[in-house]
């Protein structure tokens, strides 16, 4: 088996790694490059291989930087299979339709801004060809092994989102693993990452290859601790939090808190459409949920509380701005790039900002994260009053310690690749390894190893 390292190499997006089992030609993932426009757009148009050359994909789980480009690849010609599992399916088709409508929007933005005489921007792709991708999508459960030609392939759950997965692909006699991203243990909504058997080459995550997170339990009282502050003071409480996963996470949270006396009561708002039907795909999907959020949704909605209101349609989002009185809301552009809530109490000491996850480089969460003060806002530069609170417990990612727990539990690890993490982060987690004996690198893009 050959492995070419594609994408997320020294770098945390546009997962792909090309793998050829000797007769037939997979991708893992197929994920989005996000960064720079210009720069994106080239190396999300441009495979670095004809696209109908490839047999199958095989995604690890819906996050766009994951499964993101799958449509561009079947708008150029792949016509094989996509494996993944069955609540992979259900949020593939939630996020990549949001992806062709989110690139539709933009375009037509850059466009009506376009020089005269520039030619138009086109998107990347388009809903129909998100419904063209959609059509190939095959669900395979978790620990139950699957024929690509001579090859077998294996979920385990990886923890992260719902429906991640870690896979194994046996060929040939030798066995390749692929981390995708890897969750956390003792989490509150999803079940623990799963050790899988012996393999003799990992492609290991390392988002948080240098960094600690403190446990679950506290970023769960200091929430509490903060949204009682701000109430008290007057203000409003944002929380930025993708609509997959982590909003969820923190509606359960603020139940948890809720029902035990950690915070007052306060009107709370769950703003994104996409957040509503993505709280349908956990409720339809019990296999990826833990022992005791299982229990209490046999008995009641762990996702709702007396005090969360979901919020659909943009002028039920623009009223929200009306309301003088203290709330909370969970807005669901993950790094504040919308910053359509945002914009209204930035500048009121008053409110406070709970950063919940991980801010990539250049967007305004992470601008805001690292207090930076005046940041612009739909062009227009804003001094930063509200106050700014980073509550690393909530990560979707194992952090450096669980990260080598969770390989020093499998029974052998022949060699490990450390892809998806910013080079520094991929540099010190295969630094951590080797000095626990593994033979770990950090591989470059386009790189080619045999299994
Ligand atoms: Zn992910």
């Amino acid at each position: 088996m050959q492995v070419t390292f594609y994408g997320a190499a020294r770098t945390v997006t546009g997962s792909m790694h090309l793998v050829d089992t000797g007769g037939e030609r997979l991708l893992l993932d197929c994920g989005m490059f996000q960064g720079r426009r210009a720069e994106s757009q080239e190396i999300n148009a441009h495979f670095p291989f004809p696209p109908a050359s490839i047999g199958a994909v095989v995604l690890s789980h819906a996050h766009l930087d994951h499964c993101g480009n799958l449509p561009t690849l079947v708008r150029q010609g792949f016509a094989g299979p996509v494996h993944c599992t069955p609540a992979t399916r259900d949020l593939v088709a939630l996020i990549l339709r949001d992806s062709a409508k989110v690139q539709q929007q933009d375009v037509a933005f850059v466009n009506k801004r376009r020089a005269e005489g520039a030619p138009p921007t086109t998107p990347l792709y388009t809903a129909d060809d998100v419904e063209a991708a959609l059509d190939r999508l095959v669900a395979q459960p978790y620990g139950r092994p699957f024929a690509l030609g001579e090859a077998t392939i294996t979920f385990f759950d990886a923890g992260h989102i719902l429906g991640s997965a870690v896979t194994t692909i046996d060929a040939g006699g030798r066995r390749l693993g692929f981390t995708g991203d890897l969750g956390r243990s003792g989490t509150s909504i999803l079940r623990g990452p799963e050790t899988p058997p012996a393999v003799d080459v990992l492609l290991m995550e390392s988002t948080y290859g240098d960094r600690l997170h403190p446990p679950y339990a506290e970023g769960e009282r200091r929430l509490g601790e903060l949204v009682g502050q701000t109430v008290a003071a007057g203000g409003k409480t944002l929380v930025p939090a993708f609509a997959v996963g982590r909003a969820q996470d923190i509606a359960y949270a603020l139940h948890r808190l809720r029902d035990g006396g950690g915070i007052p009561a306060v009107r709370t708002f769950m703003d994104s459409p996409m957040a509503v039907d993505a709280t349908e795909i956990f409720r339809a999907h019990p296999e990826c949920l833990n022992d005791e959020i299982r229990a209490r949704l046999e008995e009641a909605d762990p996702f709702g509380f007396t005090d969360l209101r979901y919020v659909r349609s943009v002028d039920d989002s623009k009223a929200l701005n009306a309301i003088d009185e203290p709330f909370l809301v969970i807005a669901t552009s993950g790094m504040c790039e919308s910053g359509r809530i945002l914009h209204h109490h930035i500048g009121d000491p008053r409110s406070a900002l709970l950063i919940v996850g991980f801010q990539a480089a250049n967007t305004l969460g992470r601008r805001l994260a690292d207090g930076v003060s005046p940041v612009n806002i739909f062009g227009e530069p804003h001094d930063v009053r509200l106050r700014v609170n980073t509550l690393p417990s909530f990560s979707a990612h194992a952090d450096r310690d669980e990260l080598l727990a969770w390989v020093q539990a499998m029974p052998r690890v022949g060699r490990i690749f450390c892809v998806h993490g910013e080079e520094r982060q991929s540099l010190a987690l295969a630094g951590a390894l080797a000095a626990r004996g593994f033979a770990a690198e950090v591989p470059t893009r386009g790189q080619q190893v045999t299994v």
